[in-house]
């Protein structure tokens, strides 16, 4: 017997058919003998319409209202769940953010979790019954409702995971497993038997959002073992323990499991991403500190960053990064600051893509970055700004070259796969 964490995303529980066949999935595990509990999405596309009524209401919203509203979508999920599970005989409760509850700072729409009473879950769950837990929710030290950013049920899952010590997590999504690309994007994509916290970690940040980025990080602080697999599967599919999905595993698992495993794991996407140059910025100490301390205050993330070489008069181009969304409000502030910093002018440019590759193999091995290079040049693909880390490079490029230069990379980097056809 084993105790598991299952969770079920927004395309899982679209509707009642959905729902009904996620409600057969988890009873198929209790009727193993497992002790199970859900954490759920809310319908696919129901956030959305939910933060669409925020902004209608009024465009600069209160964030603790926001939660309020957004977080009802989860509540409407775990509540058909457990219904659902009530009628296959099964027995089943929901458990709201704020019951358990699940404790979180005040950072309204980003709240991060702080800690979970796990006593009465655990009970529950020993008893027999299903516990069923709306996903990205939580409770501030106020006591007032909070959301832990988009796709924050997967963090969810992963803390409940980690409080009631389970076996295993299991996300469940509307594909079967963690792929070298996403798999909509490029036909050829492979699925990936395991790839490491850290690999996830670097492509989920990058662009990859089958798992929330956080859910990632603290899986791996807590050790939780995690998978990724799919919730469209046919009533008399093997059970979850068997079907191949992804598992997120540590670096020395990984020794021993895949053994076909290619220098680069994986390549992301982000078109959410915005450039800033300004231009004849003065080359002296304290001139980048006074345009990122700014930016740093208002809590925007610059991500990638270039400073030219200084021209002889002094002066320095400087290029970076920051997330789309904060684009309008970066310019305002270091518009506002433009005789502090003392610069000539600022273009912002929010049509680029960072397109990254992703391998723990990058640690042992040179030329990866240089691959990536001459596969792009070669189709003519324009690289603005580069970053990178141990394991991953980045580039920024126009965004209406990021297929075509997902694309390219996979086939450079042999990604493709072999048997189907694309
Ligand atoms: P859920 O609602 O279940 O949380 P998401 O839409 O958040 O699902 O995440 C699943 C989606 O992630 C897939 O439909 C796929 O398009 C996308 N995705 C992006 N990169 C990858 C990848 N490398 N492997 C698998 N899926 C990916
Ligand atoms: N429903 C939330 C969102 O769409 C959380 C989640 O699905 O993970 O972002
Ligand atoms: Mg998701």
């Amino acid at each position: 017997m084993a105790r598991i964490v299952m969770k079920f995303g927004g395309t899982s529980m679209a509707g009642t058919e959905r729902i009904r066949r996620v409600a057969r999935i988890v009873q198929r595990q209790q009727a193993a003998g497992h002790e199970v509990a859900v954490v759920v999405s809310a319908m696919a596309g129901e956030t959305d319409r939910l933060v669409n009524f925020c902004r209608e209401a009024d465009p600069l919203y209160d964030p603790a209202e926001y939660d309020v509203v957004v977080a009802a979508g989860e509540q409407v999920t775990a509540g058909l769940l457990a219904m659902h599970l009530q009628s296959l005989g099964a027995k089943a409760r929901s458990w709201l953010g704020w019951q358990l509850p699940i404790k979180s700072d005040d950072a309204h729409a980003k709240a991060r979790i702080e800690d979970i009473d796990a006593d009465a879950l655990i009970a529950s769950m020993q008893s027999g019954e299903i516990a069923v837990i709306p996903g990205f929710q939580g409770l501030s030290p106020q006591g007032r409702v909070t959301t832990l950013g988009r796709g924050g049920s997967d963090t969810s899952a992963v803390a409940v995971a980690a409080a009631v010590q389970a076996d295993r997590c299991d996300i469940y999504t509307d594909v079967d497993g963690v792929y070298t690309t996403d798999p909509r994007i490029v036909a050829k994509a492979r699925k990936l038997k395991s790839v490491t916290y850290e690999e996830m970690l670097e492509l989920a940040s990058v662009g990859s959002k089958v798992l929330q980025t956080r859910s990632v990080s603290l899986a791996m602080k807590e050790k939780v073992r995690v998978q990724v697999l799919s919730s469209f599967i046919d009533d008399d599919a093997p059970a979850a323990d068997t079907i191949p999905g992804t598992m997120i595993v540590s670096d020395e698992e990984l020794e021993g499991l895949d053994m076909e495993r290619q220098l680069i794991t994986g390549i992301a996407a982000d078109k959410n991403e915005a450039k800033i140059t300004m231009t004849r910025v003065p080359d002296r100490p304290g001139a980048v500190a006074a345009i990122f301390s700014p930016l740093a205050a208002a809590n925007i993330n610059v991500d990638m960053i270039i400073q030219n070489v200084a021209k002889d008069k002094g002066e320095t181009d400087v290029t970076f990064t920051v997330p789309g969304a904060d684009l309008a409000r970066a310019q305002a502030l270091l518009e506002a600051q433009k005789e502090a910093i003392g610069y000539y002018r600022l273009i912002a440019d929010s049509k680029v893509a960072k397109v990254s590759v992703v391998g723990v193999g990058m640690k042992s091995h040179a030329g990866v970055a240089a691959t990536m290079f001459r596969s792009l040049a070669d189709r003519g693909i324009n690289i603005q700004a580069i970053s990178t880390s141990e394991i991953k490079v980045s580039v920024l490029i126009d965004e209406d070259e990021t297929e075509l230069a997902v694309r390219v990379l996979h086939t450079a980097y042999d990604l493709d796969a072999k048997d189907e056809a694309a």
